[in-house]
């Protein structure tokens, strides 16, 4: 069936077999994994995937796609879920997910934060997205790339980028290079904030005036914080902050009550 691709869901298929089968290979499918795929589109990875396991869920908003699939494969086989994976709550599908897709570019970053609140459901999690979205997910401290995008996931899981992918792999070819992520969320033991939504609020605030110095950012709040006990340096910009360092002054200020669970950014 001849498939017009549509530019509102982000559809660029993959196409390049050396491609496919390196994002195969990188996530290692097992049997009996709880695996579910993000966008399959026209089934480039969700066949190869299929090869390798038991059982796959997959998620598409396009009517036509999740159609398409229902009919090649057997139920026993893939779960067609239709409809926008922002909707879809994770619990459903299980415990020890292993979350995999080419993901629709256009709410690359939205489909990430959705995601963070499953983490600890999850083994392990393998995106092609932009390339320079992967650039921000990695970045360090006190480089170009680093901002919310990299503090945020960053608190939550240890991220590998695999390799990129030119245009060319795609029909049609998105205007942009593209890179595979391995994301494993962080063991029980890591660094939490005391609560996360004084920590999102934080990191967001911060970062709403990264070249700003971070004391007059958070000018209205300083009565609550300990610049030192935190580690931040006068003069120190959102930029410079390491996320324990962000998680520490996201805990002063949910201590103090200066951040409650109802307050807005
Ligand atoms: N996996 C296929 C491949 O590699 O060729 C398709 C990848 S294409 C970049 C993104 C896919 O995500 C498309 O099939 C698109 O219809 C689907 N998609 C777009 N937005 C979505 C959403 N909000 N929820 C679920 N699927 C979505």
């Amino acid at each position: 069936m001849a498939h017009k691709a549509r530019k509102r869901f982000g559809q660029h298929f993959l196409h390049d077999e050396g491609v496919i089968e390196g994002i195969v290979r990188a996530i290692e499918p097992g049997r009996d994994d709880n695996m579910v795929e993000i966008g399959p589109g026209m089934s480039a990875l969700t066949g190869p995937l299929l090869d390798r396991l038991d059982h796959l869920t997959v998620i598409e908003i396009d009517r036509d796609l999740a159609a398409r699939l229902s009919q090649l494969y057997s139920p026993d086989h893939l779960t067609v879920v239709q409809g926008d994976v922002l909707d879809v709550d994770f619990r459903t599908l299980g415990e020890r997910l292993r979350i995999v897709g080419n993901l629709p570019y256009n709410i690359s970053s939205p489909i990430l934060f959705h995601l963070i609140a499953y983490a600890d459901r999850v083994v392990d999690q393998h995106f092609m997205l932009q390339l320079e979205v992967v650039e921000r997910m990695v970045a360090q401290p006190s480089t170009p790339h680093y901002g919310r995008l990299s503090v945020m996931l960053q608190s939550r899981y240890r991220m590998v980028k695999l390799f990129d992918v030119d245009p060319d792999a795609f029909d049609p070819p998105p205007a942009v290079m593209s890179s595979v992520v391995r994301m494993t969320p962080l063991p029980d033991s890591r660094v939490k904030p005391a609560s996360d939504h004084a920590f999102a609020q934080v990191v967001a605030r911060s970062f709403g005036q990264r070249r700003k110095m971070l004391r007059r950012v958070l000018s209205d709040w300083s009565h609550a914080i300990n610049w030192e006990a935190a580690g931040v340096a006068p003069t120190a910009r959102a930029e410079e902050l390491g996320v324990d360092q962000f998680i520490t002054l996201a805990d002063q200020l949910y201590h103090a009550g200066v951040i409650t669970p109802a307050s807005d950014v």
